[in-house]
């Protein structure tokens, strides 16, 4: 479990479902059509499961930075290379 772990959804989320089955505890539903983080705190350190899985790269990770939150919403890294990572 970590504080600063966890994914973000971004726009563009087709409503697969890939996500939800990916995650290994559960912790991604669909509630009232929107995908849902049913706890933060929850995710493993590390874990990209639902990321991985999601085709359409609409899953960005929170890592307890101020830059990865505008990653996940702006479509860009930090990197620079133009991902979502
Ligand atoms: S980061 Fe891992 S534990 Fe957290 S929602 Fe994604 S797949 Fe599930
Ligand atoms: S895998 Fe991606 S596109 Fe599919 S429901 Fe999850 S976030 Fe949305």
């Amino acid at each position: 479990m970590a504080e600063n772990w966890y994914p973000i959804v971004g726009g563009g989320c087709t409503k697969c479902l890939a996500c939800t089955i990916a995650c290994p505890i559960g912790n991604l539903t669909m509630q009232n059509g929107q995908i849902n983080l049913t706890d933060s705190k929850l995710c493993p350190q590390g874990c990209e499961a639902c990321k991985t899985m999601c085709l359409y790269k609409v899953i960005s990770m929170y890592d307890g930075t101020t830059e990865s939150i505008l990653a996940a919403f702006t479509g860009s890294c930090k990197c620079g290379c133009g991902g979502t990572h």
